[in-house]
């Protein structure tokens, strides 16, 4: 008998949809059946007529402990990941204090995100610049690398223009230095890519402008931040992964340029993946003008002839997989009435909705099947960061983690019933189609209908790569 048997659902693939009925015992994939089979289980789930995955991976999110955790913490980040249909995130080093640089921050995170995740997670582990105040033998963390490695972070993630001083810029002579590090253990190296002198110079003028109008400000951050950046930044990068053949991974890349950068680098054979985010497939810079601080985030959103081109790219697998970056912020730091674009936090408050936004993009508005979402929040993330072997797909053996969708399930986005801490989303009053009704990870339901389920705080596992 089997712990948990989920009947007559559609399970998507990269490949195709078929019906099936899905085993799961002792937390792993016991069986897929015919439809229909009726093996016996302690538990049954009716999935029929709706689509089900293996789960979600958002490979990009931040939740901000330790450190911030008036801007969110593990339970309440992925208490809003559950719903969503996320089985998986993969956590980013910044925007904590201490920023995840070494083994000893590992272990002091550890103790703390371990408590109360709802759902498994990886980390990116941080590769940072030189600090300014630290004596020359911790100027930069080239020699907690391999260390950090060994903790089984999925990921390294650099920033390669200014990001407050607990994270300091990468240049390319650090680039380059993780790169030969790290290569040897096949180990990936991410990048926010938008270039560190473009980025200042031009923000410094935009600022020094008197007189502006809050629009003309929105139009000065859009400009300042403009593909430019982001390409040379992206060149750069991409160019030390052929100086050394390390593997590199270019974060949430919002521009069809970009994008044809990434493709060009993967054509000549180098060893480079990317990843998109929803905001940048389904939202331009007229939401930004819209909406104000709350949409603020780098790279910005472009124009919606480039958002409509980016979809050639996610369609022809050069950004192969989708990150929600959220970014959370306390709610003063994203208000309109006391901040200003310059002075607002920059990042979205993203993850509840994210596959639902997704769902919603992918097969109401494109017109597309459901198995692209298996492939790049799925399959592609997976096989990127190691996880493949436990997560990722519907195999034998691999965690038994489903999350079903009703693509009928009209669903609408109000701020103020947000799971995470903070209640400001520019993503406020967007409405859809297409929402999960059943989050389940290693044979365990965590999301019921729009609700995390509060005995599953804590039940989040740490996971590495498959080796
Ligand atoms: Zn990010």
């Amino acid at each position: 008998m089997y712990d948990l048997v989920i009947r007559n659902g559609r399970l998507v693939t990269p490949d195709r949809i078929y019906e099936a009925d899905i085993a799961i015992q002792d937390g792993k994939y016991a069986a897929f059946l015919a439809a229909g089979t009726k093996a016996e289980a302690k538990e049954t789930i009716d999935a029929k007529g709706n689509y089900v995955f293996p789960g979600i991976i958002d490979c990009h999110a931040h939740l901000n402990e330790p450190g911030f955790e008036y801007r969110e913490d593990f339970e309440t980040g992925s208490r809003a990941a559950a719903v969503a249909g996320c089985t998986t995130l993969i956590d980013m080093p910044l925007n904590n204090d201490p920023s995840l640089m070494n083994k000893e921050i590992f272990d002091l995170k550890m103790g703390k995100i371990s408590k109360h995740s709802v759902i498994d997670y990886a980390l990116w582990g941080g590769l940072v610049g030189d600090y300014d105040d630290k004596p020359d033998s911790v100027k930069n963390n080239m020699n907690d690398l391999v260390d950090l490695h060994n903790c089984g972070v999925a990921a390294f993630k650099g920033f390669t223009c200014p990001n407050g001083n607990l994270f300091p810029t990468v240049n390319m002579g650090n680039v380059r230095k993780a790169l030969e590090v790290l290569k040897p253990y096949n180990a990936l190296c991410g990048f926010h890519c938008e270039e560190y002198g473009q980025v200042l110079e031009r923000e410094k003028e935009a600022k020094a402008k008197e007189g502006r109008t809050n629009e003309q400000k929105i139009r000065d951050f859009l400009d300042s931040h403009d593909v430019w950046t982001e390409y040379v930044a992206t060149k750069n990068v991409i160019d030390m992964a052929r100086a050394t053949g390390g593997r590199v991974h270019i974060c949430h890349v919002s521009h069809p340029m970009v994008a044809q950068v990434v493709k060009d680098a993967i054509h000549e054979g180098l060893p480079i993946t990317a990843e998109t985010c929803p905001h940048y497939l389904g939202f331009t810079e007229d939401f930004v003008f819209e909406k104000g601080a709350p949409a603020k985030c780098t790279p910005p959103m472009r124009t919606k002839e480039d958002m409509e081109k980016m979809w050639d790219y996610v369609l022809d697998g050069t950004l192969s997989c989708v990150g929600s970056d959220h970014s959370p912020a306390a709610d003063e730091e994203k208000d309109n009435a006391t901040k200003d674009i310059w002075h607002a936090w920059g990042g979205l408050n993203a993850i509840q909705f994210f596959l639902p936004m997704m769902f919603d993009m992918v097969v109401n508005k494109k017109g597309l099947s459901p198995t692209l979402i298996a492939k790049v929040m799925d399959y592609n993330p997976a096989k990127i960061f190691g996880l493949y072997g436990r997560k990722g797909a519907f195999e034998l053996g691999f965690d038994g983690d489903v999350v079903i969708v009703d693509p009928n399930k009209a669903w609408k986005v109000d701020q103020t019933k947000l799971l995470t801490k903070g209640h400001v989303s520019c993503f406020d009053g967007q409405e859809g189609k297409g929402a999960p009704t059943c989050t389940i990870i290693r044979g365990k339901v965590v999301a019921l209908d729009g609700m995390y389920k509060e005995e599953a705080v804590g039940y989040g596992e740490y996971i590495t790569p498959v080796k």
